[in-house]
């Protein structure tokens, strides 16, 4: 099975990530606390100090737009991909076709350039779903969508 990187190119989409889902799910998925996020990040100066769970919640429904130096803290705490979270954010500006939504396991929200590592494999994606190998066993089956016919895995 290719890894996802070597199958960067192919998608399905079946999962509308947001911007602040997308990070939400990132660090769940990471199994970190919003607090433990939260006493991260008071160590970056730019990012605000006051109630920093709050407004970690609020990014995370979207609320509240991430600056840069947000994002930077972030990804000082737990991986993400950054390009993923900005192609999210141009979609939801509208500024991007959601047809190039990146292909994002529906799961843990791994992509090519941030895959899942199980001792020292790469995860690679379940053919024809937003679907990581890694996630495949803890993953309720696809009920309300097929998976679809001859995607390339
Ligand atoms: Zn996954
Ligand atoms: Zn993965």
């Amino acid at each position: 099975m290719p890894t996802i990187a070597k199958a960067r190119t192919s998608w399905t989409a079946t999962v509308k990530f947001t911007p602040g889902s997308y990070i939400k799910t990132r660090r769940t998925a990471q199994q970190l606390s919003l607090q433990y996020v939260a006493a991260r990040i008071a160590t970056h100066p730019h990012v605000p100090e006051h109630d920093r769970m709050a407004w970690l919640e609020a990014i995370e429904a979207d609320q509240v737009p991430a600056s840069i130096h947000t994002i930077d803290a972030l990804r000082s705490v737990f991986r993400f991909d950054r390009s993923v979270l900005d192609s999210l954010a141009a979609i939801a500006r509208g500024e991007r076709d959601p047809i190039h939504t990146p292909r994002i396991c529906r799961v843990c929200a791994c992509s090519w350039r941030c895959p899942c590592t199980q001792a020292r494999e790469e995860c690679a994606w379940v053919e024809g779903q937003d679907l990581c190998t890694a996630c495949q066993e803890s993953a309720a089956p696809q009920s309300e969508t097929e998976p679809m016919r001859g995607a390339v895995a």
